[in-house]
């Protein structure tokens, strides 16, 4: 069955002190019931990894290239963040799709290069507030999708739902808002790859996560764990929402 998964992404925050708040949630989760996910910028990777060494908590990246590798200035293969301890990347964040133009068909191919690289992708799709106040929320989640993902579905695929308006904000989703992308996304995947594929993928809710209102979204409907923000850089507020989502996943 699909993993249950409480990712942190730290965007652009923290050098190595930021390490110990990592430190703190290897040793207060031990044993979690369910995956821990940290992406940390792409400087701390192989530091965090190192860190994170022998305990249940992964580690990720925020973007790759498309390519294995060639003469992109600046930019990190998939092959390269697996080299750094990587295991996990977040593709197309509405702030990459913001502030770097990127495409749903650039995500699908950056999506097609971590799978081929091993990576785990966690595809993001989220639609703004003036798409939402337009009704146009579906026809955006599911168009996002559908572009981004490649047409072999990869094994273990994460998929995050983020609305931009909850992002960073305070402003988060209501369950009813939640539950109604999440079953269209389970909806979609299940009539594009077969029920089987559909089952085994993860869909994370993010926005605006907090250890207040982590409980009650992942008893949502096909929430299946957050991809959080700013609750993520200290381990005194991931942790109770690391512990919320393992709660959440007792039978
Ligand atoms: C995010 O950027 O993925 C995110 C969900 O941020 P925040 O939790 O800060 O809203």
């Amino acid at each position: 069955m699909r993993q249950q998964l409480s990712a942190g992404n730290w965007k652009m925050n923290g050098t190595t002190a930021q390490l110990d708040e990592l430190r703190a949630l290897v040793a207060a989760h031990k044993a979690p019931g369910c995956a821990v996910l940290i992406c940390p910028p792409a400087t701390l990777i192989a530091a965090a990894a190192d860190v994170a060494r022998g305990s249940s908590i992964a580690i990720g990246a925020q973007d790759c290239h498309a390519a294995a590798s060639g003469a992109h200035t600046g930019d990190l293969s998939a092959p390269m963040l697996v080299d750094a301890g990587a295991t996990h990347v977040i593709l197309g964040h509405s702030e990459r799709r913001a502030d770097h133009g990127e495409t749903d068909a650039g995500i699908r191919a950056k999506t097609e290069a971590a799978v081929t690289a091993g990576l785990v992708p966690i595809v993001c799709v989220g639609e703004t507030l003036a798409q939402r106040e337009a009704g146009e929320t579906l026809k955006v989640i599911t168009t996002q999708l559908n572009g981004s993902l490649p047409d072999a579905a990869p094994a273990g695929l994460v998929v995050a739902y983020e609305p931009v308006w909850a992002i960073g904000t305070g402003r988060v989703a209501t369950t009813d808002q939640i539950a109604q992308v999440h079953d269209a996304m389970r909806a979609a995947l299940t009539e594009r790859f077969g029920v089987d594929v559909a089952d085994a993928t993860s869909l994370l809710y993010g926005g605006s996560v907090k250890p207040d209102n982590a409980a009650e979204i992942f008893a949502t409907s096909n929430v299946d764990g957050a991809l959080v923000g700013g609750a993520s850089l200290r381990a005194a507020d991931f942790s109770p929402i690391v512990t919320a989502l393992s709660d959440a996943s007792q039978p």
